[in-house]
């Protein structure tokens, strides 16, 4: 499998440190709010990304992090934790917004066909391995103390700026952010370890440490819940663009500085979802516009598998502008589709040769740095070829392992509802009339059926001649 790194800026041959277990890791949410269908776009094509793998027979272990404390207002260190920002918000305490968001969150997620990641790991329950790296950095003379807390020396480091060439006077934390500069920084881009000291001093959850009670900084986080449960060599780190830098900038900065070597091979960033309403282009986010969730557009009458589709028809290093035309465009596609796969009859023995040229485009598609949109038109291609429904049907089961749109179970809910509407519709009067026009027609009596048409027709009852036999509906 080819995969774009963002590390190396080129497509490469996807090779684990050890192929008998890819070890991936996801940036979690920060559970504050719900998350809004940006933050989902991102989590389904890592869903897919794992789920490829497994497809092509890797084993993986996936890790994701729960921000619950620690993540600023600004990424840049500075502002209020958006913690107690969602729990003031709601007069709540921050461990009742986390459970409520993180509940939430996965809510989301099991709607979407999201697999839960197989270890999930809330940022506070890892305290302790925080201060034993924060220490070993001190130890190490990467990282100092000032005005209370503990800063990450990015001047020990030979190469800051991995995934891209900044422009270091414009892309500098603080200045980038229109925020005013922290005098504690030795270096513009150093960043927070450990927190005893901030601008506001009423963050809800503090814990001791060699350096004062206080909290983490949020990179730290993902640096050391990555090292407790996947080891000190990773395969893959996935998240938002977003967060490249200086998140992910931060987060191998600290993690090589303590390990001694190279951490993450790969780093997989998804692109972000934008909007467009008719009035210019804008990144989506919680607090501009319509705040689109999941249950927003359930309430507007959208399956979850449309978005799923609909993000799926795009390759996750593009952007993707969402609006509802765009929407109401998949979910067309989405029903369509469905309605295709429900007229398919299971019958007849799956053509194993038919069935294998089939899935190489589709795997050809994943091959090709997960273009998921590729994937499918892979899907059509099965509808459209020239082998038994069985082969189709076996073919549409196989591939949904990664794309996850519920394709045969909703299939199979179309006729059973289509089954029941023509049960609750039958009427063995008209059924007979049908019948008896049907062997008139068949007997070259013409007039006969004609006549019965006719009778139907007075009755209000329309006859609809079709290739698998007379149907009829009440007008
Ligand atoms: P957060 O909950 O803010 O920590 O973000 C959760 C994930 O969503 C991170 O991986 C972000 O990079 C990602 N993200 C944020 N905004 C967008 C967006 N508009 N489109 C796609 N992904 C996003
Ligand atoms: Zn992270």
């Amino acid at each position: 499998m080819y995969l774009y790194n963002s590390a190396t800026h080129k497509k490469e041959l996807f090779t684990p440190n050890d192929p008998s277990l890819v070890k991936m890791y996801t940036c979690g949410p920060t559970v504050y709010h719900y998350a809004h269908i940006g933050n989902l776009r991102t989590y389904i094509m890592e869903d897919v990304l794992e789920k490829a793998l497994r497809y092509q027979g890797y084993p993986v272990k996936r890790v994701m992090n729960i921000t619950d404390v620690g993540h600023l207002a600004s990424d840049a260190d500075t502002g209020e934790d958006k913690m107690l920002k969602g729990a003031r918000r709601e007069h709540k305490t921050v461990m009742e917004i986390a459970k409520y968001y993180t509940d939430a969150f996965f809510a989301d997620c099991d709607k979407l066909n999201i697999k839960r990641p197989d270890v999930v790991e809330p940022a506070t329950n890892c305290i302790d391995e925080y201060i034993h790296m924060v220490s070993v950095l001190l130890e190490k003379g990467k990282a100092y103390l000032a005005g209370g807390n503990v800063y990450f020396d990015t001047s020990t480091l030979e190469k800051y700026y991995v995934f891209n060439d900044h422009d270091e006077e414009d892309l500098a934390v603080g200045v980038r952010e229109g925020v005013e500069e922290d005098t504690n920084k030795r270096n513009k881009n150093d960043f927070v370890l450990w927190f005893t000291k901030s601008k506001f001093e009423d963050q809800a959850l503090k814990w001791d440490s060699p350096w004062g009670v206080g909290y983490p900084g949020w990179h730290i986080e993902c640096s050391c819940i990555s090292m407790k449960h996947l080891g000190d060599d990773l395969d893959i780190h996935c998240g938002g663009i977003d967060n490249a830098f200086p998140h992910h900038t931060n987060e191998i900065a600290q993690s090589e500085s303590y390990l001694g070597h190279k951490w993450c091979n790969y780093w997989f960033h998804v692109h972000h979802l934008n909007v467009d309403y008719g009035d210019g282009v804008s990144k989506m986010s919680k607090s501009k516009g319509e705040f689109l969730t999941v249950s927003l557009l359930e309430e507007k009458g959208y399956d979850p598998m449309a978005y799923r589709l609909f993000c799926l028809q795009s390759h996750y290093r593009r952007n993707l502008v969402f609006n509802w035309e765009n929407l109401d465009n998949a979910a067309a596609a989405y029903q369509k589709l469905v309605a295709k796969i429900a007229a398919l009859k299971p019958e007849g023995e799956v053509d194993a040769a038919a069935f294998d040229s089939l899935k190489q485009r589709f795997v050809g598609a994943l091959d090709g740095d997960l273009n998921t949109s590729l994937a499918v038109t892979a899907v059509y291609d099965v509808l459209k070829a020239k082998c038994n429904d069985a082969t189709k049907l076996a073919a549409l089961a196989d591939f949904d392992y990664v794309l996850s749109l519920n394709l045969i179970p909703a299939a199979q809910a179309l006729q059973k509802k289509q089954a029941q509407e023509e049960a609750a519709s039958a009427d063995p009067e008209i059924d007979a009339l049908v019948a008896a026009r049907t062997a008139a027609k068949k007997a070259k009596n013409f007039a006969e059926a004609d006549r019965i048409r006719d009778e139907l027709k007075a009755m209000g009852v329309e006859i609809i001649d079709t290739p698998q036999g007379t149907k009829w509906r009440k007008v």
